[in-house]
């Protein structure tokens, strides 16, 4: 098993697929994984197998340690194409997610001003008015939504808390188009019972839901890592062009990571 816990509170830069020269930063401890959701894909393992015992970074941690890196990066290199809050666990779950975030813009702003800021979130945390208003401040808002059957997100992604999707639905609309959608597409199985969101059972209602949500892009993907469940299955580049098609032929901007 290789899952990947992250360092904390920055970590990289990585040659990320989707968005180029990524600086990490890292809101959950640097021993463990923290997150409101534990998808059977995750990259950094099962909740449960990776407890943390550290806490999270504060604000002035992350500020901080954000700072020495970027001045590192202006004087030797490389330019960041983009600062982007992931790693292990939900980064808008932090209690000072929106006073990082303006720490972050004001630091991007002085040092690398072409940087993108980007946020990789599982749309869990939309309740919060002041996470919705920090992501509308940021380029790249994106948000996940696997599927629209609330069945599949209980057996795949698993939430540790409450969560409606129909709300979350509508949560996503109210940005107006200020988000990117990002969807995981595989197949295979989790306890015997298949995970395949491939075939149009799951593709039609949640492109009909996408179109609603009206988003900037949409980002498909499939399993790039090694899985804590070792029975799920990459999607095809066949099946995910065909559901990038249908996604383009309803007037979507799509973006592919095989
Ligand atoms: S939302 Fe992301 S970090 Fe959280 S369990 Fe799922 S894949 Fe892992």
């Amino acid at each position: 098993m290789s899952t990947i816990i992250y360092p904390s509170p920055i970590f990289g830069p990585v040659h990320s697929r989707r968005l180029g020269v990524s600086l990490g930063i890292n809101l959950m401890p640097g021993d463990g994984k923290v997150c409101t959701f534990d998808c059977v894909y995750c990259e950094c393992g099962f909740n449960a197998d990776h407890r943390a015992h550290l806490r999270r970074p504060t604000r002035e941690e992350v500020r901080e340690a954000l700072e020495v890196r970027l001045q590192d990066m202006k004087a030797n290199g490389p330019a960041p194409d983009v600062l982007t809050f992931a790693g292990n666990g939900e980064p808008t779950a932090h209690p000072h997610f929106p006073e990082i975030m303006d720490d972050t813009l004001a630091l991007r702003d002085r040092y690398f001003p072409a940087a993108k800021v980007s946020v990789l979130s599982n749309s869990t945390m939309l309740h919060r008015p002041e996470v919705v208003a920090a992501l509308k401040r940021i380029d790249n808002n994106i948000l996940k939504l696997d599927t629209v059957d609330a069945d599949y997100i209980r057996r795949v992604d698993r939430p540790t808390g409450a969560y409606d999707v129909k709300q979350v639905i509508e949560q996503l609309k109210a940005f107006h188009g200020h988000l990117i959608i990002q969807t995981m597409f595989m197949k295979g199985t989790h306890d015997g019972i298949s995970v395949d969101n491939t075939g149009d059972r799951y593709v039609l209602p949640w492109i009909e839901t996408v179109k609603q949500i009206a988003p900037s892009q949409v980002m498909i993907y499939t399993i790039d890592r090694e899985t804590p469940d070792t029975h799920l299955e990459k999607a095809s580049h066949e099946e995910l062009d065909r559901i990038a098609t249908l996604l383009r032929e309803s007037g979507l901007n799509v973006s592919v990571s095989y």
